[in-house]
């Protein structure tokens, strides 16, 4: 049996890790052909593809793990390689780099416990089409190559970062970084002491601006976004969470939002700090989506989105400390405007926001990807969607599936399953590691079902 995976980030890495601990589980498994194809050579993706120290996760060390029921297990992998110890190592927020490499290394191990039993093979290359054949389906790839498969796993993430707000086409311009995540991007940058203008305030900033006021001591940092609002940071110690009873919340959102405010405040008001209540409704965000009519649902995207991912999507505590301190020496200015102009000059790029014209040295960008994946330009996307393989929900903001299996133009299931981000328009939380391994030992275990079930 063959499974093509397309995409080789954290989403589509744990899709093979599970497969591969459900053959190594089980004697009679049917041996497994996995085909990974992803254009960048780095399993874990480009979010935890950064090589700076200074770049940390967001999610405590202790929800990484890559089994959901292992809590622990990415904890004592630090402890082990010995970088974290004493009572640091029960609340603490690891490197991503490191991250990446405790997936390799259980990837591989789980890998090599599958034995006979599971083959896995990487093609590097971007995966442009994907047709029907028989039962089964055909992916591809950029270069032509094509790949055969009983099962499809589209595992493609969500760009980094989106170019929506840029009021020209800058992609000419070499000072201009569209995408700081892709390998060495920031190197030019990191290597001149002139200013820089960051576009957007949320967590790829914050991780952008830390290196980039580390490599220069004269150099300023400004980073713009229509709000100006930085993401709050993590408590110092562990607080826990508190999941709320939602049975009485309501269908609207209007009264969820109230009830969320209500239960945010009551923690507040018990604890001391808010962050138990948020963290709590966290595990209740993809039912109290489902309980949203799509207007509701397009109301929340457009006017309660940026307020919540603030607050659930927070920095380490170090990172907040960095940033403050950046911010009170001037070093970091973080402000809000619109961009409605950047023209190249001999110093840089002068950029204006309304009456306001500044000239930095560099421009990097940081803002969030374009919502809506049909326009996200991503082949492969465009292929199954085109095709009718796929469809979305009316906003575009993920694929239509029952459980991760994706549903064709019709309504009908087909040889095609996803998670992660392109599940948003479903569950809406469920771009990060703790949703996604929950998602990837299930769907591991759906492909696994489903090709018995078929045989
Ligand atoms: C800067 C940053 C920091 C983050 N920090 C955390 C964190 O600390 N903790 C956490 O839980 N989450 C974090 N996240 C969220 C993070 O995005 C997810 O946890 C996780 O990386 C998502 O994995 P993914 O595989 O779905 O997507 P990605 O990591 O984006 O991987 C998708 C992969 O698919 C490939 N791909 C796309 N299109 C194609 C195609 N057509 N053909 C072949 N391959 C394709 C891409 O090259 C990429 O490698 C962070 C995100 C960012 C951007």
């Amino acid at each position: 049996m063959r499974i093509v995976v397309v995409g080789a980030g954290a989403a589509g890495s744990l899709v093979v890790f599970h497969l591969a601990r459900l053959v190594a589980a089980d004697d009679r498994a049917e041996p497994l052909e996995v085909v990974v194809v992803d254009p960048i050579d780095q399993v874990a993706g480009p979010a935890f593809g950064t090589t700076d120290p200074a770049h940390l996760l967001n999610v405590p060390a202790s929800g990484m793990s890559v089994d959901p029921d292992e809590r622990f297990d990415f904890v004592d992998w630090c402890r082990a390689e010995g970088f974290v110890g004493g009572d640091e190592a029960h609340y603490f927020f690891a490197p991503r780099a490191q991250w990446a490499r405790y997936l390799r290394t259980r990837l591989a191990e789980a890998c090599e416990r599958a034995g006979g039993r599971l083959s896995a093979r990487f093609v590097r290359d971007g995966a442009v089409g994907v047709a029907v054949v028989g039962a089964g389906v055909r992916v591809t790839t950029a270069d032509g190559t094509v790949l055969d498969g009983d099962r499809l796993v589209l595992a493609t993430g969500l760009p980094g970062v989106g170019n929506g707000w840029a009021p020209c086409d800058l992609s000419d311009q070499p000072r201009y970084i569209a995408n700081p995540w892709l390998p060495d991007a920031l190197e030019p940058v990191l290597a001149d002491d002139g200013d820089v203008l960051v576009i957007g305030t949320g967590l790829t900033m914050v991780d952008v601006a830390i290196s980039l006021l580390k490599s220069g001591d004269t150099r300023r940092v400004e980073a713009i976004s229509r709000g100006g609002r930085l993401p709050r940071r993590h408590a110092d110690t562990y607080l826990g969470e508190v999941v709320p009873d939602t049975s009485t919340w309501g269908d609207s959102l209007d009264e969820i939002r109230a009830a969320v405010a209500t239960h945010v405040a009551r923690i507040e008001r018990l604890l001391g700090n808010w962050r138990p209540g948020v963290d709590g409704v966290r595990y209740r965000v993809a039912e109290l989506w489902g309980r949203l009519d799509e207007a509701d649902r397009g109301t929340f995207v457009r006017e309660l989105a940026g307020d919540w991912l603030v607050r659930r999507h927070r920095m380490p505590p170090s990172s907040g400390r960095l940033v403050d301190e950046a911010r009170r020496s001037g070093r970091l200015v973080v402000r809000a405007g619109r961009i409605t102009g950047v023209d190249a000059v001999p110093a840089g790029l002068t950029v204006t926001t309304g009456d306001d014209e500044r000239t930095y040295a560099w421009i990097v960008n940081c803002t969030g990807p374009q919502p809506d994946v049909r326009k996200l330009g991503n082949p492969v996307l465009d292929s199954v969607l085109d095709a009718g393989l796929a469809t979305t929900d009316p906003l575009g903001l993920g694929l239509i599936t029952d459980d991760g299996r994706v549903l064709d133009a019709d309504g009908r299931p087909g040889p095609i399953w996803t998670l992660g981000s392109l599940r948003r328009g479903e569950l809406w939380e469920t771009t990060a590691v703790p949703e996604i391994r929950s998602q990837a030992e299930e769907l591991a275990a759906s492909l696994i079902g489903d090709v018995d079930g078929h045989r």
